[in-house]
């Protein structure tokens, strides 16, 4: 068997296209436009990356954005001050603080104060509660985008089991409860499993988010399963790799991703969708 790819880009493109044509509609009847507010702190340059990304997605859906961008030293007070002044603001639908954060800053106390029905990251603990007890309501962009490729490749996902390579708050526990809430029978492996392999060859659904290239063996890879590698490491070569063994796991999987490709464009998508959901809201 040879997988078909699960095209991120591509998916992600006519997803897009309708977050614009919802706008265009929105504008045309008097409303204004979605609108993101990201703050950056300090010089990193691959935050510096994804900022501007974000930014450009913004603009190709019609959305208002604007970048607060705080210096490398800026003290906790500083940044809470840009989000109270953010989360205050009538115009602005989504709040988001680029991570990671200079040392001096509590990330997590950031996260706590960025108002929970403006949290397009849906990484507040208020949004990560409500999709752990099914009532979900900003959902985290990675997980929400998965979930979007696997709603593309037309396979009844209820009952399957499901394993996630990856525990963190981010990514591996909202991807482990959006697959509960779809129905699987999860499963969460991370770095004090003892038996990795026997995790893989069980899962009918396999999502990696390590960060660790090749850690998954193709090869242990059930026949037919839908393979989704968030993983993404940069090599020496500047070269981009995932988690899972891709040419290997192509072999035996139904669909997988590639990386990049896959999983990063959805990403994106989710935070599109997530600001949109907000501004609708607000309009209700
Ligand atoms: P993280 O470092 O916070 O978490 C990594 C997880 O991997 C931990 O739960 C850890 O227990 C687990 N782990 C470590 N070693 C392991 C091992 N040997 N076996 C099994 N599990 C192991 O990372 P994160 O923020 O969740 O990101 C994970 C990866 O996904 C990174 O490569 C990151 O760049 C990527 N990522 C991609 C996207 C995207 O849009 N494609 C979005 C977010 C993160």
């Amino acid at each position: 068997m040879t997988a078909q790819i699960l095209n991120g880009n591509r998916i992600a493109k006519q997803l897009r296209q309708g977050i614009a044509e919802q706008t265009t509609q929105l504008i045309a009847k008097g409303y204004r436009a979605p609108g993101l507010a990201v703050v950056l702190v300090g010089d990193d340059p691959a935050s510096h990356v994804y900022v501007s990304h974000k930014q450009r997605d913004c603009a190709q859906v019609g959305f208002h954005s604007e970048l607060l961008h705080l210096p490398n030293d800026a003290t906790q007070q500083q940044l809470e001050d840009a989000v109270t002044g953010l989360n205050a603001r009538k115009d602005i639908d989504g709040v988001l603080v680029q991570v990671p954060l200079p040392d001096q800053l509590d990330a997590q106390r950031i996260v706590e104060l960025i108002d929970p029905s403006k949290d397009v990251d849906g990484f507040h603990p208020y949004n990560l509660g409500r999709l752990a007890i099914r009532q979900p309501a900003l959902r985290p962009c990675t997980a929400r985008g998965v979930m979007a490729l696997l709603e593309a490749t037309n396979i009844p996902i209820r009952g399957l089991d499901a394993t996630i390579v990856g525990a963190s708050n981010h990514v591996g526990r909202p991807m482990g409860l959006e697959l509960l809430l779809a129905g699987c029978t999860v499963t969460t492996a991370h770095k004090f499993s003892k038996n990795l392999a026997a995790n893989v060859q069980n899962a009918d659904i396999l999502v990696s988010a390590v960060g660790k290239p090749g850690l998954i063996d193709g090869n242990w890879v059930k026949p037919g399963a839908i393979v989704v590698d968030v993983g993404i490491t940069r090599d020496d070569q500047g070269k981009l790799n995932g988690d899972i063994q891709f040419e290997a796991a192509k072999q035996r999987a139904s669909w997988i991703t590639p990386v990049p490709g896959g999983v990063g464009p959805m990403t994106r998508l989710g935070l599109l969708q997530n600001t949109l959901q907000v501004a609708l809201q607000q309009l209700r």
